[in-house]
């Protein structure tokens, strides 16, 4: 079965109740799945949330056909309705980064015509990769169009699209997509199929 994900529904839910559905011992303590769950895996260039569950603490989470796997550092009993908590101030940080990833790439392949061909979110810096060479002088630009971009403060849309009406939509990918399609879009600045997690306004990327 696969785990309802409850960071789609709201971002920035930090607490909630779920069942254990399983708890095998895995290579690093145990393997835990819920029927839901706030805890966002690994994936489209955003790491892993920790936290705690059940008492435990959650040290990386994965998904496998739909199916949300947490890394816990001891057994929680299979049946409980259990309370997780995401570690907020990491998982807030990367929905900054991974958001304002978003603006400067999109302000980046609209003006350059290119593609973003690489993302990696580090502790400390997070890096982007183009296939187009871009002048110091034009990425100067480029970070003051997207500050403006904070500045105005645009809700930020995440739809689901399939189909003919995902054809109709101009949006980045790295690869063709098929089946229902996460559409991230800031107006005015980017449209791109992604999974990750991201503010609900350009402002919140701080
Ligand atoms: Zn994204």
């Amino acid at each position: 079965m696969e785990t309802e994900k409850l960071y789609y529904a709201d971002p920035f839910l930090t607490d909630f109740t779920a069942t254990v559905l399983d708890c095998q011992p895995g290579k690093n303590g145990y393997l835990v799945t819920l029927d839901r769950t706030a805890f966002y895996p690994e994936g489209g260039g955003q790491p892993a949330d920790h936290g705690v569950l059940d008492g435990a603490a959650v040290t990386d989470v994965h998904e496998k056909n739909g199916v949300i796997l947490h890394n816990v550092d001891r057994a929680v009993e299979i049946g409980k309705t259990v309370t997780g908590a995401i570690d907020w101030e990491r998982r807030f940080d990367h929905m900054q980064q991974h958001s304002g990833e978003h603006i400067c790439s999109g302000l980046i392949c609209e003006r350059f015509h290119c593609d973003n061909v690489g993302f990696h979110m580090g502790a400390d810096i997070v890096t982007i990769d183009f296939n187009a060479d871009i002048s110091w002088e034009e990425l100067l630009e480029i970070e003051a169009k997207a500050n403006q971009y904070l500045y105005e403060n645009h809700p930020i849309d995440i739809q689901f699209h399939r189909g003919a009406e995902l054809e109709a939509i101009d949006y980045r990918s790295k690869k063709a997509l098929e089946g229902d399609v996460r559409i991230v879009a800031f107006p005015g600045a980017d449209c791109c199929a992604c999974c990750g997690t991201h503010v609900l306004r350009s402002g919140q990327v701080g």
